[in-house]
C-alpha cells in the first residue's frame, strides 16, 4: 500500500497547488504522511454525513473539493463541528485533503466533469488561465450541444444528467429559445456573466445566482440561464477524480480503491412551490 505521503504527491501532480486562488486553502487538512493508504473516498463537502461515510466506507483519505478552513483558525476543538470534523477524521485514522480551485482550473477540471455529465462537447475555458500556452486550463467551459434544442430541452438534460437535489434547476429566458451553445461554471459562476457574454453562447448553466446580477443579465440580453444546486454541479468532479486517481494507482500498482460520496450534502433539503398569484378582479384589483 502507498503512503499518505505518495498519494498527496500524486494528488498534487493532478491539481497543483499553485494553480488555486490566492485566497483559497487547498491542500493536506489533516493526516499522516506516513500512514498507509488503501481506500480512498471523494466528496464535495467536508462535512458530518461525509465524515460518517468515510468511516464506514473504511476510507484512509477522504479528498473534498471544498476547503474545511478557508480562513485561518485558532482552534480545532471539537466544541464548533469543523473542530469535531477534526477530531473524527483523526480518531478514525483518515486523512483530508483539499483540491479546490486548483481542480477548477485544471484541465480536465471541475467544469470539464459538469459539461461531460450534462452531454456538451467542449471546445476550451471560459477564462483561459493565461499561465497556460496550451489555453486549455482555465475557468468555466464552453462548450456545444451535439444539435440545438429549446431552452425546456436543455434544461431537461441538464437535470438529468445531474444528481437529484431539494432545488432542482431554475430557468432565466424564454423556454422555446433555441439553444446549441453553453457556457458552464461548476459552483457560483455570477462573476463571470461578463466573460459568458463575450463568449457569445446560447445559455449559462452554474449555480448560487443571485436576483440582481441574474436579472440584469436577463436585461442585458442573452445568454439564457440556467442555475443548478452548487453541490450538483460539482459532484460530477468527484466521479472524474475518482477516474484519475485510479489511473495514477494502476501505473504505479497501488491497488487503491476509491469511492464517490453518495451524501447528498446540498444545504437545500426541501422545495415548495408557491401558488401563483390571482388574476386581477373586474375591478382591476388584485383579490
Ligand atoms: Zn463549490
Amino acid at each position: 500500500m502507498p503512503k499518505l505521503s505518495d498519494v498527496i504527491a500524486a494528488l498534487e501532480a493532478l491539481w497543483p497547488p499553485a494553480w488555486a486562488e490566492q485566497w483559497d486553502a487547498v491542500g493536506l487538512v489533516c493526516g499522516d504522511p506516513d500512514a498507509e493508504v488503501g481506500r480512498v473516498l471523494f466528496a464535495v463537502d467536508p462535512v458530518r454525513e461525509v465524515v460518517d461515510e468515510a468511516i464506514a466506507t473504511g476510507a484512509d483519505l477522504l479528498v473534498t473539493h471544498h476547503p474545511l478552513y478557508l480562513r485561518g483558525t485558532t482552534t480545532v476543538a471539537a466544541t464548533g463541528f469543523k473542530g469535531r470534523v477534526v477530531h473524527t477524521l483523526i480518531r478514525n485514522d483518515i486523512a483530508l485533503h483539499v483540491a479546490h480551485t486548483n481542480a477548477d482550473r485544471a484541465d480536465p477540471g471541475v467544469s470539464d466533469a459538469l459539461a461531460e455529465a450534462v452531454g456538451l462537447r467542449v471546445t476550451g475555458p471560459l477564462v483561459p488561465d493565461p499561465a497556460d500556452p496550451a489555453g486549455r486550463r482555465g475557468l468555466g467551459r464552453i462548450g456545444e450541444l451535439p444539435e440545438p434544442m429549446s431552452l425546456a430541452d436543455f434544461a431537461r438534460r441538464a437535470a438529468a444528467g445531474l444528481p437529484a437535489t431539494a432545488t432542482g434547476l431554475r430557468v432565466a429566458g424564454d423556454p422555446g429559445r433555441p439553444v446549441r451553445t453553453v457556457a458552464v461554471c461548476g459552483g457560483s459562476g455570477d462573476s463571470l456573466f461578463d466573460d459568458v457574454r463575450r463568449a457569445g453562447v446560447d445559455v449559462y448553466l452554474t449555480a448560487d445566482l443571485r436576483h440582481h446580477p441574474a436579472s440584469e443579465a436577463q436585461q442585458a440580453g442573452p445568454p439564457a440561464l440556467v442555475d443548478a444546486a452548487h453541490w450538483a454541479t460539482e459532484w460530477p468532479w468527484c466521479e472524474q477524480a475518482a477516474r484519475r486517481l485510479d489511473e495514477v494507482s494502476e501505473r504505479h500498482g497501488w491497488a487503491l480503491r476509491t469511492f464517490v460520496s453518495r451524501a447528498v450534502t446540498d444545504p437545500w433539503t426541501a422545495h415548495a412551490q408557491a401558488l401563483p398569484l390571482d388574476e386581477p378582479t373586474t375591478s382591476g384589483a388584485p383579490r
